[in-house]
């Protein structure tokens, strides 16, 4: 049976292995829209390629670009963020939200409006809607599937349990580039070495966040929202390898873990064939090869991120909309090199105690949260 596929982010990391896995068993897939933000030479050979019923550019200047690469084929074109809309809503069988931060929101909101499966890789969009994503997939029916490999990992752990019964969820952090830098190092570290991760080769903005930790810092909120079972009951621990990618205990003693290559394209895999499985090209798990796996506690005074991302989860409302449009703000500024790689968390932190809004009840209400605390991060930087 074919189902029909939509990739919002097609041109990202994300994008490229979840459209490797569906090249290698093409029969199987209708791809019906894909997007980009503004890689127009990337998303016109896709679309071509996979044959799409419709390719966006979020970059509305771009659409005559995007207009002129697919001439002669029957892809429709379509740029701005409407159009990011109404390729999410196109109705496939599964979209995979894979855009970077809380500009996917908006989209991923109108994929979980139409009912259907969303593969969500887009984890801004849930920090930043928490309550109001959750409530919307409840009201609409949706089903939404964790392709963060940790929630993947999870929510594998917890098939077939009660999630009454469990004792911790424990998300296992690589611990980034910088894990065993002293601060004086920190200070002075580099985007260049920020983005250079040891075990995932992913996109900038998620890089520096595995530097920083507040990669797992919105990934606790994350899960906080995908597995209600209490902010008592989630915890993280350090763990370089990358192989165990998170864990479930229960109240007899037993715990549960998800091991795997670090490889985005398995839990990908585990969230389009749900439930059931599907090949991946992937080496089977060497551990005789791997030899060591090693545990660590984390260290929040190095990386406050999660110390952060805790209490903005614990504060609940619009603080995590708040934390995460920072930190976006943040990684940009650092990235452009116009701030130092610990005056991210520290500009975080600034953000929050300065800009406590009332808890958001609609998607309108979030983005105004997001854009707000970015007008105030931005022009913490100007000040500073
Ligand atoms: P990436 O930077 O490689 O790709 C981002 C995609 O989003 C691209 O297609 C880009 O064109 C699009 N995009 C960027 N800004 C946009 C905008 N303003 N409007 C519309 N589209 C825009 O990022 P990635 O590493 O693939 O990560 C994507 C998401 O998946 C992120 O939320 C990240 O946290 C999450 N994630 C990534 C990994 C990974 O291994 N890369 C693992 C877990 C979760
Ligand atoms: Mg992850």
């Amino acid at each position: 049976m074919t189902r029909s596929i939509t990739v919002l982010g097609a041109t990202g990391s994300i994008g490229a292995s979840t459209l490797d896995l569906i090249r290698r068993d093409r029969d199987a897939w209708r791809v019906i829209a894909l997007t980009a933000n503004g890689n127009v030479p990337e998303l016109a050979r896709l679309a071509r390629e996979f044959a799409v019923e419709l390719a966006v550019v979020a970059d509305e200047g771009k659409l005559p670009a995007l207009r002129e690469a697919l001439a002669g084929t029957a892809i429709e074109t379509a740029g701005g963020c409407a159009a990011l809309e109404e390729a999410a809503a196109r109705g496939a069988d599964i979209t995979v939200a894979a855009i970077v931060g809380c500009a996917g929101l908006a989209p991923t909101m109108a994929a979980i409006e139409r009912g259907g499966i969303v593969a969500l890789a887009n984890k801004e969009a849930l920090v930043s809607a928490g309550d109001v994503m959750t409530a919307a997939v409840a009201h609409h029916g949706a089903t939404l599937l964790p392709i963060d490999s940790e929630h993947n990992a999870i929510f594998q752990c917890l098939q077939g349990n009660d999630p009454r019964h469990v004792r911790w969820i424990t998300l296992t952090a690589s611990g980034g580039p910088f894990l065993d830098w002293s601060w004086e190092r920190l200070c002075a570290a580099t985007p260049a070495e920020a983005v250079r991760h040891p075990n995932w080769d992913m996109g900038a903005k998620i890089s520096v966040d595995s530097a920083t930790m507040f990669n797992k810092g919105l990934e606790l909120i994350e899960a906080h929202y995908l597995f209600p079972v209490g902010l008592d009951h989630l915890r993280i621990i350090v763990h370089p390898q990358s192989i165990v990618h998170s864990m479930v205990e229960y109240r007899d003693g037993s715990t549960l873990a998800q091991l795997g290559p670090s490889d985005m394209r398995v839990p990908i895999a585990s969230a389009l064939a749900w439930p059931a499985r599907m090949d991946t090209p992937c080496a089977p798990l060497d551990l005789a090869g791997i030899g060591e796996l090693t545990f660590r506690k984390p260290d929040e005074d190095r990386f406050p991120a999660t110390r952060l991302a805790r209490e903005a989860a614990r504060a609940g409302g619009a603080a995590p909309a708040v934390l995460n449009a920072a930190n976006e703000v943040a990684v940009a500024a650092f990235l452009a090199g116009q701030i130092s790689f610990t005056r991210i968390a520290a500009q975080v932190e600034d953000v929050l105690t300065g800009f406590a809004p009332p808890p958001p009840a609609s998607l309108s209400d979030v983005l105004a949260v997001d854009g707000e605390a970015r007008a105030r991060a931005r022009l913490l930087m100007e000040t500073v």
